[in-house]
């Protein structure tokens, strides 16, 4: 089990850097595979979502954790994910993040989403996501790019989800 440290603060270099696509021979790779595991281990039970970026790690890799609070919770692993609206409904929710403590911001996301993806085993999948599910896939895809949510919205009073 290894614990990673969570890079934190608007202004680290890693996590404003857009990250790197995984190239297809790296998927099965070692280096690749202790990343992802050491970011399952690095999870939180409550956490909503981790980039590779917030563990120091330039890569287009992410974990989100579908359908929380319910029994239907997963995490899920996406490689090179990309998304695409699906409807053009948007939502206003308050948001923190693991790489920003104690911020909280009303970030407007758009409700409803297609993401595609590569599993683990390097495998397409598609996925269609409404509310949180959408909201924190897309929370995670702005990692990747180097965006947090204080570049998304206005700060928000009281504590809700934390991405
Ligand atoms: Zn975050």
């Amino acid at each position: 089990m290894a614990k990673l440290k969570i890079l934190t603060g608007a202004n680290n270099l890693i996590l404003r850097k857009k990250s790197e696509a995984v190239k297809a021979a790296e998927i099965s790779g070692k280096k690749l595979s202790k990343l992802i595991k050491d970011m399952r281990d690095t999870l939180g039970a409550n956490d909503l979502g981790l980039a590779a970026a917030q563990v120091g790690s330039s890569v287009r890799v992410c974990l989100v954790r579908l359908n929380s609070g319910t029994n239907q919770a997963r995490v899920i692993v996406m490689i090179n994910p990309e998304i695409a609206p699906a409807g053009r409904e948007t939502e206003i929710a308050e948001e923190g993040c693991l790489s920003l403590p104690e911020v909280w911001v009303r970030v407007e996301r758009k409700k409803n989403i297609t993401v595609k993806f590569l599993d683990v085993k390097g495998a397409e999948q598609v996925l269609t996501l409404e509310n949180l599910n959408a909201r924190v896939i897309q929370h995670e895809i702005d990692h990747l790019d180097g965006i947090l949510i204080v570049d998304k919205g206005t700060a928000a009073v009281g504590k809700k989800t934390i991405l």
